[in-house]
């Protein structure tokens, strides 16, 4: 049992911004600080200012009177969340960073280092939408796709730090090109992104997906094809993740989330159109929107705590 005047030191480090928090270990947050991650400085300088937001937030959590016990980091792109180690980002710019050891020497506190997604899955599963499922996907759907697979509380890794890229699941063999090289990814027809994309290239006018689900809604038989079409690819892509995790709860967070009913009522008939044998997950909004990365950040280094004092 950990004391009362415990906290955890959080951030969640995006290609555009931080989100910092200091968080109790029942998973209440007790303070929030955003910064600029201002990624055009290059990946020196941002890990500095990682290192000092970090410092900043022990500080501040000694002068409230509480005690930082340990330091949960989360990031985009390729994560060895063993070693430690920033292995690769393209919005970050993170070349073989060992920011888990960089952090702990600074702060001299235990840290872990963790993906962003698989981190914020590993909250929406413990603590937000997916709590009371042992099995769950949790699935990120905004400029890009990727999701997380959580068992119990434990993000899937992979052996490689590159699990959940289920974006990268082929779905459309003539479709358009992907950001990883290839042609017909899922992410490359079905994300926020790739839906404005479309539209905008048919339309001959620019949309964001936001207003291609509205414009659907309201009739537009080009804006309800692009958004069809999506919502196919996406059924696709999820019935591929159930023959895989069997799961029982999916977790859809991201910008395409806000879509709501729109989303969930086309998606859920989609997939289940596409289950044979395989049990239909519950489908669901996420519930901690944009700081289930930074909460799970903190159950991260939680986690790495109770390891080390086993
Ligand atoms: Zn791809």
């Amino acid at each position: 049992m950990r004391a009362r005047d415990e906290v955890v030191v959080a951030l969640d480090v995006g290609g555009t911004g931080m989100k910092c928090a200091l968080v109790r270990p029942d998973g209440a947050t007790v303070h929030t600080e955003r910064h600029a991650t201002a990624a055009q400085r290059g990946p020196d300088a941002v890990v500095g200012t990682i290192l000092d937001v970090a410092e900043g937030l022990a500080d501040k959590a000694r002068a409230d009177g509480l005690t930082p016990v340990a330091c949960g980091i989360a990031v985009p792109g390729v994560v060895d969340e063993a070693r430690g180690v920033a292995v690769w980002s393209a919005n970050v710019g993170f070349r073989d960073v060992p920011l888990r050891d960089l952090a702990a020497t600074r702060l001299r506190l235990p840290a872990a280092l963790g993906h962003d997604v698989r981190v914020g899955g590993l909250a929406e599963a413990r603590v937000g939408a997916g709590r009371d499922a042992g099995h769950v996907l949790f699935v990120a759907i905004g400029t890009g796709i990727a999701a997380a697979h959580v068992v119990d509380g434990s993000a899937a890794v992979g052996a490689h730090g590159a699990a959940g890229e289920i974006g990268h699941i082929l779905v459309r063999p003539d479709g358009p090109r992907c950001g990883c090289g290839r042609v017909g990814c899922l992410e490359a027809v079905a994300s926020a992104s790739a839906i404005g994309r479309r539209y905008t290239e048919l339309a001959g006018a620019p949309a964001t997906a936001a207003e291609v689900v509205d414009r659907a809604a309201s009739g537009d038989p080009l804006a309800g094809t692009v958004w069809r079409e999506a919502v196919e690819a996406l059924a696709d892509g999820l019935a591929t993740g159930q023959a895989l995790y069997d799961v029982a709860t999916v977790v859809i967070g991201g910008g395409l989330a806000q879509a709501g009913p729109r989303l969930f009522d086309p998606l859920r008939d989609a997939l289940r159109e596409r289950l044979t044998f395989h049990r239909e997950p519950r489908l669901v909004a996420a519930a901690l929107g944009d700081e289930a990365g930074c909460l799970g950040a903190a159950l991260l280094a939680l986690d790495t705590l109770a390891k080390e004092s086993r």
